[in-house]
């Protein structure tokens, strides 16, 4: 893989690891007690769906091919996948993984507003992953094809998208962590607006909390 493809995806990993982290940070105190478990090998194998994921998946876990990817999750849930066992795949995972809040979890964050920006958080890498590059989606690129020839533009684009998404990251964390620290809240709104049509949130209505 060419030199632009690498610093590219691993920019895409540190992102997508900061979202995970700051999203367990709030979910785990919930998930480490829980006897239910959500993860299951189906969903995992979403990752070999899309081109991007399996890519990000190869790139960290330094394998080849499906067959070594299915062979790591046998390994996971051949003991059965616990709520303490952490995920086998720090980076890549489906889009899923990273969207899907449980009651226990939503109904006791501490107000409307926490809520609302744990979605938005949610929301950062879909919505960096349905961005189009020459009329196909970022989750559908496959940057291991020696025949997909990346161009300057595209790759300017990819990293513009990234580097927004990173901005919104800092802004939401800054508030989750500090939430006396919003003095404005119609600036707050304008910067983290982008995520809201993937949220299914009224803005207006979750922030008067
Ligand atoms: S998201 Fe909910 S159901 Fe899933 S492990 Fe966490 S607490 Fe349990
Ligand atoms: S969080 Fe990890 S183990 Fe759980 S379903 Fe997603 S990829 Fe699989």
């Amino acid at each position: 893989m060419n030199i632009r493809k690498t610093e590219i995806l691993k920019k895409y990993i540190r992102l997508e690891n900061k979202v995970f982290k700051l999203m367990s940070s709030i979910c785990s105190k919930f998930c480490i007690s829980c006897k239910v478990t959500c993860c299951t090998p189906v969903i995992c194998k979403d990752i070999l769906k899309s081109k991007w994921l399996f890519n990000v998946v190869r790139f960290t876990k330094n394998i080849e091919n499906g067959r070594d990817l299915i062979k790591i999750l046998d390994q996971h849930f051949k003991s059965g996948c616990e709520s303490d066992k952490p995920c086998p795949f720090k980076s890549g995972r489906p889009v899923i993984c990273g969207r899907y809040f449980c009651k226990d979890i939503t109904s006791n964050l501490k107000s409307d507003f926490v809520r609302f920006l744990l979605f938005q958080l949610a929301d950062i890498i879909p919505t960096f992953l349905d961005v189009k590059i020459d009329k196909k989606k970022i989750i559908n690129l496959d940057f291991y094809n020696e025949s997909f020839k990346i161009s300057d533009k595209d790759s300017q684009t990819i990293k513009n998208n990234l580097n927004l998404a990173l901005r919104k990251f800092n802004t939401i964390k800054k508030y989750m962590i500090s939430p006396s620290e919003i003095v404005n809240k119609n600036e707050l709104i304008k910067d983290i607006l982008f995520l809201e049509k993937h949220s299914g949130l009224s803005i207006l209505e979750t922030i008067s909390d």
